[in-house]
């Protein structure tokens, strides 16, 4: 089976190429690159006035099977995951039961595979249960396929066990994820602590609670040498932090949401609880710095935290209302809309935290176009103009900030391991 993609502009940061060109996929592999390629009897792709990079990956999603299975399934989110562009995606712990056991890792792998989408890399717990006690067996975890440990949404507050978890992965080669948040500063906070929360009379979370731990997690990667990835980064603070630990020669990543891009605290006015999510949305400060973090390159990946909820759910009041929000079908579109069309950060830059950044971070197969590895391509319509409409999504949950936002950016294609999995209407 071949497929000759035709015309597009490459770009793919893993070997700094950007060029119109054709790109050969023969037996599910990368053959070639190069100008006026030939067909010979290949399915022919046009991807003129397209951008063909590899396929994206995500770093952190929450797929909430098993267990709530109304909110999202493995195949549903999948469905989602392809229509934003997503080859692979790594799955959250925090299902129920807790992926801290093989039988659930292997689980979500064998559900995955049926649902014959995005590839799907299990992220198993740091402790048992999450529950921030006693550690989970990663080398089990890691038998069965997970790629990184978190207690995700459930942050380990002791640190001697963070400690002795950090040591506990980096013997068995994986990478401890962590929702840095200090649970005792932020207790009872459902928003950035700031102005707003002032105004609006809601109870705020400082910035030092997510920078406590970030603080700290630095420290134990330094004692350890573990490799540490700070997830869903949201101060000016954080990102400083992150920015020398790198300097200093850390094997610390992070990565940041579309919606702490887009947004800030202000857009909790009007109660929307779909503008709450942990951590919260910041100041305009904050914001600026993770598009400086963006920019010089502190920031790895560009990860969703699509953390689907029901709309019953949602509809409560803020200060009731679970924490978190959607992102794979909007992030492509939301990334180039904030960063790329405002003039902010280049377009291969940013398509570098959607590939080889996180592929990095994880070492995970994959965010390269290099000639040979397997053919995950991301085709997309960087000028492409929509409207975003929930009802849309593929996903089964609906909790998205950005209803009706106007988005220049949209996938055209979706194609992995040479197969074409989403193509748009
Ligand atoms: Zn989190």
């Amino acid at each position: 089976m071949t497929l000759l993609i035709k015309g597009g502009r490459i770009i793919d940061p893993s070997q700094q190429i950007d060029m119109i060109a054709d790109l050969l996929i023969d037996g599910g592999d990368v053959k070639s690159i190069g100008d006026s390629l030939r067909d010979d009897g290949a399915e022919v792709f046009d991807a003129r006035g397209s951008v063909v990079a590899p396929g994206f990956i995500d770093l952190h999603v929450h797929l909430r099977e098993p267990g709530e299975e109304h909110k999202e399934t493995i195949a549903s989110g999948a469905a989602a995951a392809v229509a934003g562009g997503f080859t692979s995606i790594c799955a959250m712990p925090n299902t129920k039961p807790v992926n801290d056991n093989a039988s659930v890792t292997r689980f979500i792998i064998d559900k995955a595979r049926e649902a014959g989408l995005t590839r799907v890399y299990p992220v198993g717990a740091i402790t048992r249960e999450s529950n921030g006690e006693e550690l989970a067996e990663m080398a089990e975890l890691k038998e069965a396929g997970a790629v990184a440990v978190s207690d995700d949404g459930r942050p380990v507050m002791d640190s001697q066990v963070m400690r002795h978890a950090m040591e506990y992965a980096r013997d068995h080669g994986l990478v401890v994820v962590d929702h840095c948040q200090d649970l005792h500063l932020a207790a009872g906070g459902v928003m950035n602590e700031g102005r707003y929360s002032t105004l609006l009379g809601l109870k705020g979370m400082n910035r030092a609670a997510e920078e406590n731990h970030v603080a700290r997690d630095i420290m134990l990667a330094d004692v350890t040498g573990a490799r540490v990835h700070i997830a869903h980064v949201s101060t000016a603070g954080s990102v400083e932090m992150i920015r020398r630990a790198k300097r200093q020669g850390l094997a610390v990543s992070c990565e940041v949401t579309p919606h702490h891009l887009a947004l800030t605290d202000a857009a909790a006015i009007g109660f929307d609880t779909n503008t709450k999510m942990s951590p919260p949305l910041r100041s305009e400060e904050d914001r600026a710095a993770l598009f400086e973090g963006a920019r010089d390159g502190t920031i790895d990946a560009i990860a969703t935290d699509h953390a689907p909820h029901h709309s019953d759910e949602k509809m409560f009041e803020y200060d009731r209302a679970p924490f978190g929000v959607i992102g794979l079908e909007t992030a492509l579109g939301v990334a180039l809309t904030v960063l790329y069309h405002a003039g902010a950060v280049p377009l291969p830059r940013i398509i570098e935290m959607l590939t080889i950044g996180p592929a990095q971070a994880f070492s995970l197969p994959g965010g390269t176009l290099a000639i040979g590895s397997r053919a995950d391509l991301t085709v997309f319509d960087p000028d492409r103009e929509w409207t975003v409409d929930p009802q849309r999504f593929k996903s089964k949950s609906r909790n998205t900030p950005f209803t009706g936002w106007r988005l220049r950016g949209a996938i055209a294609a979706t194609i992995i391991g040479g197969r074409e999995v989403f193509r748009s209407e």
